[in-house]
């Protein structure tokens, strides 16, 4: 996101005193000087390394948070407690807990490993809406991770707006990682004809001959998928867009028409799109797909507005 970048240039500049546009010029050299080879927070995280600006024992942001911070404090709500989980891996095994915590920036899955953390969920002293504030914490997978060296305890503050919608991250095809959930810019290359199947309204999942699993003879709702693949000149991915979502792509008649549908099809290969959604592991083909929740035509002036922004 934009806004991050922007933010931690600023976290850098005030923990070393040095003008935004000063650390904003190091960072373009720093990337021309590796050819492009490393992205823009890459570089930031490089110059922040080379002016001293530590992020042990600083107070930071959801936003800031970059991949591989360690020994990170911060401060934020639990919007979303899952249930504690016990694993069984490798020989070792313990409990798991985990929840979404939210600041005025942004949210971030947090994951917990310590006994004794995990016991403050189970005796209720931590809880669903509490502000949590999380010492020695570090960043793995997209995700914070508490060790037993790490600590958190119920804050006394009050924390007003925090961001709740899940964010979006921009990058490119190459960097995509499972679950990510990512905006890029891309080309539509290839495009598959649709498919349709029919689902129970009850519980939405697959029925057979308008019987459900669940649910017996059920009068099902007809649904549609098109796959596509889309290519961002660093890779491709095979995308996915489900029937709430394909009036962003073409009409309903292009959709069960297969004469009207090859014609919009022609109109769609080679189009440029920005496309969101979550990168989710194919269950039969065990490859990445995108499963896509937005699709949106490049419209110049919104893009110029961007980059002049
Ligand atoms: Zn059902």
């Amino acid at each position: 996101m934009e806004g991050n970048y922007q933010r931690l240039i600023e976290f850098i500049s005030e923990t070393c005193g040095e003008s935004v546009e000063e650390i904003e010029r190091k960072i373009e050299a720093k990337q021309a000087k590796l050819s492009g080879l490393i992205s823009k927070e890459g570089a930031a995280q490089v110059i922040a390394a080379e002016l001293g600006v530590d992020f042990d024992k600083q107070v930071i942001k959801i936003s800031q948070i970059l991949p591989g911070m360690r020994k990170i404090n911060l401060t934020g709500k639990i919007i979303n407690l899952f249930p504690v989980r016990e694993y069984n891996k490798n020989g070792r095994s313990g409990r798991i807990a985990s929840f979404i915590l939210a600041d005025d920036t942004s949210n971030i899955r947090t994951v917990l490993w310590d006994e004794n953390h995990i016991d403050l969920f189970v005796n209720g002293k931590i809880g669903q809406d509490s502000v949590v504030e999380l010492s020695n914490a570090s960043i793995r997978n997209g995700e914070i991770h508490l060790s037993s060296f790490s600590e958190i305890k119920l804050s006394d503050k009050s924390i007003e707006g925090v961001i709740v919608d899940r964010p979006v991250f921009k990058k490119t095809i190459l960097d995509f990682s499972l679950n990510d959930n990512v905006s890029t810019r891309a080309f539509i290359v290839q495009m598959f004809e649709p498919r349709f199947f029919e689902i129970c309204p009850e519980c939405r999942k697959k029925v057979v001959d308008a019987e459900c699993q669940t649910h017996g003879k059920v009068v099902s709702e007809k649904r549609a998928l098109i796959n596509f693949v889309i290519d961002d000149g660093t890779d491709s991915i095979r995308s996915v867009m489900f029937s709430d979502q394909l009036d962003l792509l073409l009409s309903k008649e292009e959709l069960e028409s297969p004469e009207l549908f090859a014609i919009k099809k022609k109109d769609l290969l080679g189009k440029e799109v920005i496309i969101s959604g979550q990168v989710r592991k194919n269950k039969l083909y065990g490859n990445n797909e995108f499963i896509v929740s937005n699709l949106d035509d490049i419209n110049l002036n919104k893009l110029i507005a961007e980059l002049e922004g």
